[in-house]
């Protein structure tokens, strides 16, 4: 799967949501206590299998008493020759806090994708909350839950990871109750079992975007 997100990364490429080093995916195998992210720093448009990251997911019971409560760390795995000298991406945050547990996705594949749909950001910078017109659209909501806007946060910081994971209304099972979340003046996080399952939540609400800014209306 990891040259299916390299397609994808190459469609958001082409249309215009993300500029070269933009973007970031993540992808983990429910069986697997390690997940593949996108490097830092790298030209998605022509984005590689070898050059992902390999990322450790490194459980440790924090405290035994009554409800267990669990430590988690990463580290960068060896891959290949070429990712040795690449970094992960400056998300990783983000992504570790959504791949560490996979909640409805424990039997399956989880993965993560971050780009920046022109529409989308237009909306959030227009003032629009994303997650309520997705109630006026059928289309969108039958298919992709939107989760509430999250405000001004730095780009790369664990306050966007935390503000993220918390309108996705992540628990500590890796549970989330959406599928996509905007980030304002920023880009949008979608999360499915396939890159493109991914990428459509993604589409879907970028098209009622780009719908509710040509009707005026909002
Ligand atoms: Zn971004």
């Amino acid at each position: 799967m990891l040259e299916t997100i390299c397609e994808v990364l190459e469609d958001a490429y082409k249309r215009n949501w993300i500029t070269s080093r933009d973007g970031n995916v993540s992808i983990r195998h429910h069986d697997r206590d390690h997940f593949y992210i996108t490097p830092s720093g790298v030209r998605k448009q022509t984005l590689q299998p070898d050059q992902f990251k390999k990322i450790s997911i490194d459980k440790s019971i924090h405290s035994g008493y009554g409800n267990a409560a669990f430590n988690y760390n990463w580290q960068d795995l060896p891959y290949t020759d070429i990712s040795k000298n690449l970094k992960p991406s400056g998300e990783i945050p983000l992504h570790f806090g959504l791949q560490k547990e996979m909640g409805q996705h424990k039997d399956d594949v989880r993965v993560i994708v971050h780009v920046h749909p022109t529409y989308c950001i237009a909306a959030m910078h227009a003032g629009i909350d994303l997650n309520t017109i997705s109630n006026a659209f059928p289309e969108l909501n039958r298919y992709t839950r939107v989760a509430p806007n999250v405000g001004d946060v730095a780009p790369i910081s664990q306050e966007l990871a935390d503000e993220c994971h918390k309108n996705l209304q992540l628990d500590k099972e890796g549970n989330i109750a959406y599928d996509i979340v905007g980030i304002k003046g920023h880009g949008v996080v979608a999360i499915d079992t396939s890159p493109w399952r991914a990428y459509e939540h993604i589409e879907r609400l970028e098209h009622i975007c780009k719908i509710v800014l040509a009707s005026g209306k909002y």
